[in-house]
């Protein structure tokens, strides 16, 4: 029992549970080409079952990767680029050559320069210790940016399969399907959610007589935060459609909460206009950093919304980091909410966002 496994998404069989990952029935197993129950309802109904999936198994799927001779190709969300970015994929995909795709570009202002967000990209894969063949901006939802995505996954996977890889919510789905409807005019081939982890198993869809696009499982990062949100906040805090910066001119000792998710605290330096970067829904409260613990305690989760009661239970609290900025225009990042730009740097702030979830300060994006 303990060699057999999942033909279609790799991962090892098993009769005893089921609802955890693997589960077969018993009389499956004397069949040649044993797929678990997950994959054989997913192939046969087109129905995605929930299993206990644990963040190691999820590893382990995609560490497979490494046995093939193949083109992955990794997706990452450019709105929550530190979130989503799998930061051990070169050990889970050996030598493969890697295509980096930043999806959700639909997100930015029009006005956004794309080379210098291409150029961003690079430099935060490298920094990541990630060797990455080229960058792409696409909108897998809006179809932008596929021409040429397209025409490089055919120079560059020279026969060979290509495997497509992301932590959840990326768009990994929406752009394999975007992919496969550009090419066969199939609309919504594979499932599409608001909710991370619907992309259990290796879904494998035909490239040509010999070669397979896989879509592989999402790798859930616990530092997403759409992993603590109720799916109805995370219907708030998921930008659909292009963001339109808000202009905040804030004093010194003035805080600005971004909902109760995030809270920005303005301690030190002159009146400066502060740029805000978020989902165009999620409410952005401004008020006296004096009044702000006061504020939040009585507020949070009905003036300062999202997190409604679902997410408050998951939340974890919020924890403060103190520094000074950069003398230079820079964006304190929020890892999946959003971002806030400051013109001018040099100046003290402090922010707090959920424990475990990821802050980051780079040069201005925009
Ligand atoms: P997966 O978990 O990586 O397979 O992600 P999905 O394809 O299910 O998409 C996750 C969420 O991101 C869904 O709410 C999609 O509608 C949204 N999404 C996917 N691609 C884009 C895109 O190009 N632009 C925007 N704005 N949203 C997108």
């Amino acid at each position: 029992m303990d060699e057999l496994v999942c033909e279609g998404c790799g991962v090892q069989l098993q009769t005893e549970d089921k609802k955890a990952a693997g589960y077969t029935p018993a009389s499956a197993l004397e069949q040649e080409h044993v797929i678990c129950q997950r994959c054989f309802r997913l192939k046969h109904y087109n129905e995605v079952q929930d299993v206990d999936y644990d963040d190691d198994d999820y590893l382990r799927m995609i560490q497979q990767i490494r046995n093939t001779n193949s083109l992955v190709i990794k997706i990452v969300d450019i709105f929550d680029f530190d979130g989503s970015f799998i930061s051990s994929l070169h050990r889970l995909v050996g030598n493969n050559p890697i295509l980096l795709i930043g999806n959700k570009v639909d997100l930015l202002p029009k006005s956004t320069n794309k080379n210098k967000v291409i150029n961003w990209i690079k430099k935060s894969a490298s920094d990541y210790g990630l060797k990455v063949q080229d960058v792409f901006l696409v909108s897998a939802e809006a179809g932008v940016g596929f021409e040429e995505v397209e025409k490089t996954i055919e120079a560059m996977r020279d026969n060979r399969d290509v495997y497509v890889v992301g932590c959840t919510n990326v768009g990994k789905s929406t752009f394999i399907n975007r992919l496969i409807d550009r090419t066969s005019g199939v609309k919504d081939a594979i499932t599409t959610s608001y909710f991370p982890g619907t992309t259990l198993g290796f879904i494998q869809i035909p490239l040509d007589e010999s070669n397979f696009l896989y879509d592989t499982p999402g790798v859930v990062n616990r530092s997403q935060i759409v992993h603590y949100m109720s799916e109805k906040d995370l219907k708030y805090i998921t930008p659909k459609k292009e963001i339109k910066p808000r202009v905040y001119q804030l004093n010194a000792k003035q805080t600005l909460f971004m909902g109760g998710l995030a809270r920005f605290d303005y301690e030190k330096g002159e009146k400066q206009s502060f740029v805000c970067y978020f989902s165009n829904q999620l409410m952005i409260h401004r008020t006296k950093l004096e009044q702000a613990d006061e504020f939040y305690k009585k507020h949070n989760g009905s003036l300062l919304q999202p997190p409604d009661e679902k997410t408050i239970e998951l939340l974890p609290e919020l924890v403060k980091q103190t520094m000074k900025l950069p003398n230079r225009k820079t964006d304190i990042v929020f890892a999946g909410l959003g971002w806030i730009t400051v013109p001018q740097g040099g100046i003290t702030v402090s922010f707090y966002i959920p424990r475990g979830v990821h802050i980051s300060i780079r040069d201005a994006l925009i």
